[in-house]
């Protein structure tokens, strides 16, 4: 079954629908302030950091450490997601 996943927080839901119906722990603008956003990229074995390349198994535990890169300064953010 496929699923889909947000690229904020790792969730995933059954149905892209489901998942931007929802709001977002992890919303950039604030917690809860904006639904889900859709990953669009594929299902992937592991998933890697946009800004510094770090790896991990998957989106949530990606997303839940502090990234060296972060746009907006050192470890200002978490990692995030690239899609390919
Ligand atoms: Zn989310
Ligand atoms: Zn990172």
């Amino acid at each position: 079954m496929t699923k889909y996943y947000c690229e904020y927080c790792g969730s995933t839901a059954s149905s892209v629908a489901a998942l931007v119906a929802a709001s977002c722990p992890r919303h950039p603008a604030s917690a809860f302030k904006g639904k889900h956003k859709l990953y669009d990229g594929t299902e992937k074995a592991q998933y890697t950091c946009k800004f510094c390349g770090t790896k991990a198994p998957s989106i949530a535990t990606l997303i839940a450490s502090d990234c060296q890169r972060h746009p907006d300064g050192a470890f200002k953010g978490k990692h995030a997601p690239a899609l390919h």
